[in-house]
């Protein structure tokens, strides 16, 4: 029994097809063709279909109209949307724990020798924790949603440019239980990207240490937290508790849509919302 051709398989993947139909064998090369031509044919089909229904209906791409729900939801919350540098230096960096020769730092894309484009929003919202934490009262709530540039060998769930959310709470009162708060801000963002199946894992990350990530039912990772007081704080003038969560709106968007793969999510010459331009 032979299955289908390389070609063959990365075809009807672009299209969309599912694990079970790319898994299927044939007794001879003829038959598979057959069975591929088929299959292809009604995959184009169905791309036309969701193309039109897209056209006629949202008309844009599902991770645009996410962006805007979960704005609109963490503002309903209480929280300020801000709005922050792309180009970050080499200094802010550096206060994150990024410094030559690690591994982060080999992701960063620089510009030039004090420059680069950020790969994460916590060094400005650091510098936001503490300029906006000197004029609000507490608890001071806040995020920010934005692109974000990392040197990734580029896969299923890797995009050298990704869209990432990152909310703050801080000041928590005392007493309250800080897992607790990020459990009920991770759950409100989950709840309005309209993800059902999802948990709470513990994880070992480079700048933070360990970390609690939210993975989807794929066991795709979706976010990870951090709180504080944290070993960072101190280069940032920070003494107080938070929570933090960074989610990748391209993950939000492959569990949500059941796409499984960030090209289709995320910015594309080659897909519209999903779907393939090469019909
Ligand atoms: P991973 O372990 O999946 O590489 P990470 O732990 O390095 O991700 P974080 O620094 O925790 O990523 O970033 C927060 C979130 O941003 C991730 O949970 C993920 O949803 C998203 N993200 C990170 N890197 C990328 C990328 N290259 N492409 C798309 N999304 C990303
Ligand atoms: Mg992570």
């Amino acid at each position: 029994m032979i299955p289908y051709s390389e070609e063959q398989t990365g075809r009807l993947t672009e299209l969309g097809a599912g694990p079970e139909e790319l898994a299927a064998v044939f007794a001879d090369a003829a038959q598979r063709n057959q069975a591929f031509q088929r299959l292809e044919c009604r995959l184009v089909a169905a791309q036309h279909e969701r193309l039109a229904a897209l056209c006629e209906g949202e008309r844009r791409p599902f991770i645009l109209s996410l962006e805007e729900r979960l704005a609109a939801a963490l503002r309903a919350e209480g929280f300020l949307q801000v709005h922050t540098p792309l180009i970050i230096s080499r200094k802010r960096l550096e206060k994150m724990g990024v410094f030559s020769g690690s591994i982060m730092e080999k992701q960063v894309f620089w510009l030039d020798e004090r420059r680069c484009l950020r790969p994460m929003l916590a060094p400005n919202l650091y510098e936001c924790m503490r300029e906006l934490g000197r004029l609000r009262p507490r608890p001071l709530r806040f995020f920010e949603v934005g692109p974000c540039f990392r040197r990734e060998t580029q896969g299923q769930r890797h995009a050298n440019e990704f869209t990432m959310l990152n909310l703050v709470e801080m000041g928590i009162p005392e007493g309250e239980s800080l897992r607790e708060r990020l459990l009920r801000w991770g759950r409100l963002v989950l709840e309005t990207a309209g993800i059902a199946d999802w948990r709470l894992v513990g994880e070992e990350s480079s700048v933070y240490g360990e970390t609690d990530d939210f993975v989807d039912g794929n066991g795709m990772e979706l976010a990870s937290s951090a709180v504080g007081p944290h070993p960072l704080d101190a280069a940032w003038g920070i003494m107080e508790n938070w929570v933090g969560i960074g989610f990748g709106l391209e993950r939000l968007t492959m569990s949500a849509t059941g796409d499984g793969n960030v090209a289709r999510a995320g910015r594309s010459l080659t897909y519209y919302g999903g779907v393939r331009l090469h019909l």
